[in-house]
């Protein structure tokens, strides 16, 4: 681990060291089978029991009740902006929160096979909020309302999982906050994310859908590969799936429960999040982007408020040994990525240069 980083990405992102030894180790030849896991066949004996425990870790990790089904699958979370919709339309209407650019897009490919109400939008603000109960207008008719859970570009994140009007399934992309804190499954009828943050390499993405969702796809007119039951009753192998980002994924399961689970990682994100948050209240150099009470606890955005100093500070933290601390062209600033595999001491020499840089510049 010598020579590493404290890389703040939004995604792919750090990964627990312990994972890429592992990682390394089993390279060559995993467990005796005399290949890598890259070079195994997804049908084989071996691989079969890499996915099927990686399956019973996130089971057990996310507490995943009976009724719903796991599945590992490819083309990232955008695939799923459109799968949403192409398996959960029964009658057509389907409900949105707008709080950022991936909920905008995942709208955009809903408005191609509905009618799609926006239930929310904090666009005006420049998403710089989430919703409360409250402000949700969800029509009690809709085949599910959709929610961005963690909006990784702005910096904001649910506090709460959203209620929705009785039988209407709530649907949730988790891809940059997964894994970061319990979850009661039982309250959504999908949570999908991709993997590239809190879960390994980009590659695998997770689908979790109660059963009863299952089975409304009209196969006949859609491909096949997009279909959630044709997938779970093939037990994501309809075809080859994203072989070694399962793989990862195991690893970094058995990491997440060696230390303590996703409550573990829940105090550890309050305490890097804190950290920042906590600083930026205390000083007037930096303004932090996101209000209050919507604050994401794994991408912390903030600014100075002068473009030119926000680049100079993009390019002495990352002379300081700190990467992608550059904030998202729309929101311009900076944004600090702290998933579940950044050391707190990334956080704490991110601050100690955060103080330097402001002393030096105010
Ligand atoms: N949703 C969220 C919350 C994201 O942060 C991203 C970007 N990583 C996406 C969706 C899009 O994911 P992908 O690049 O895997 O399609």
């Amino acid at each position: 681990a010598d020579n590493r980083i404290y890389n703040f990405s939004a995604g792919p992102s750090m990964l627990p060291v312990p994972v890429l030894e592992r990682c390394a180790s089993e390279m060559l030849n995993y467990k005796g089978s005399g290949m890598s896991v890259m070079e195994m066949s997804h049908r084989s004996k071996v691989y079969d029991a890499i996915i099927k425990e990686t399956e019973a870790a996130l089971r057990r990790v996310l507490s995943i009740p009976q009724n719903y089904r796991v599945l590992f699958l490819q083309g990232g979370a955008t695939t799923q902006f459109a799968a949403i919709p192409m398996n959960l339309m029964r009658t057509g209407k389907a409900d949105y929160a707008i709080t950022g650019n991936f909920a905008n897009n995942a709208y955009k490919e809903a408005v191609k096979f509905g009618d799609i109400h926006v239930a929310f939008s904090s666009k005006e603000g420049n998403f710089d909020r989430v919703p409360t109960q409250g402000e949700l207008d969800i029509r009690p008719d809709a085949d599910y309302f959709y929610i961005c859970a963690n909006n990784t570009i702005y910096g904001t994140e649910y506090q709460y999982d959203p209620e929705t009007p009785a039988g209407v399934p709530l649907v949730a992309d988790m891809s940059s906050n997964i894994l970061s804190k319990p979850v009661d499954v039982s309250k959504y009828g999908v949570i999908y994310a991709g993997a590239q943050k809190n879960m390994g390499p980009a590659g695998v993405t997770v689908v979790i859908v109660r059963e009863d969702l299952l089975g409304h796809y009209p196969l006949e007119k859609y491909p096949v590969m997009l279909d959630w039951k044709t997938m779970a009753d093939k037990e994501s192998m309809y075809n080859t799936p994203p072989t070694y980002g399962i793989y990862v994924l195991g690893l970094v399961l058995e990491w997440v429960e060696q230390m303590g689970g996703v409550k573990a990682m829940q105090e550890l994100a309050a305490k890097r999040s804190g950290m920042l948050y906590d600083y930026l209240d205390g000083q007037d150099f930096y303004k932090a982007v996101a209000e209050k009470a919507s604050r994401s606890h794994m991408n912390v955005t903030f600014r100075t408020g002068n473009d030119e100093l926000d680049a100079k500070f993009a390019k002495e933290s990352a002379a300081a040994g700190m990467s992608n601390l550059k904030g998202h062209r729309s929101v311009g600033g900076m944004r600090a990525s702290i998933y579940n595999a950044m050391p707190v001491e990334g956080v704490e020499h991110l601050i100690d240069f955060m103080k330097k840089f402001a002393a030096e510049n105010a």
